[in-house]
């Protein structure tokens, strides 16, 4: 693992989530991007080496919007920055974590992304993710 690459937050509403996040962090998003597959919109904000990726749900039947519903809005998942996606899903599956995804998946912001499940992370959503090239 490089380095945590972003923190995923899910919020209700971009309209008052974007702009309370670039005043907190004194930034601007400077992408927003529809990740289909995972019913959601994504936002992203820089900060020094990392990010943070705003997650609103564009369906009341997606992940995000069920998320919400059980706990409210609040940090969903850390993601790692990953030289090696594949060998790293190995190396933690022969280590016993449970992968959500058994092959990497197209992520927002040019990623292939891997989702560990929570039950072996001390209820930690992990990302694994990886520039794609
Ligand atoms: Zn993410």
């Amino acid at each position: 693992m490089l380095k945590v690459e972003h923190i995923g937050i899910a919020v209700k509403d971009f309209t008052t989530s974007i702009p309370l996040f670039e005043t907190l962090l004194n930034t601007n998003c400077y992408k927003q991007e529809a990740v289909e597959s995972e019913k959601v919109i994504t936002a992203f904000l820089q900060q020094g080496e990392s990010k943070i990726e705003l997650l609103q749900s564009t369906d009341a039947e997606g992940v995000i919007a069920k998320f919400i519903e059980k706990k409210g809005e609040g940090i969903h998942h850390i993601a790692f920055e990953t030289e090696d996606i594949y060998a790293e899903m190995e190396r933690l599956k022969n280590a016993g974590f449970t992968l959500l995804n058994e092959k990497p998946k197209q992520g927002a912001d040019n990623k292939l992304v891997c989702f560990l499940h929570p039950k072996n992370t001390n209820g930690v959503l992990v990302e694994l993710c990886m520039e794609r090239k």
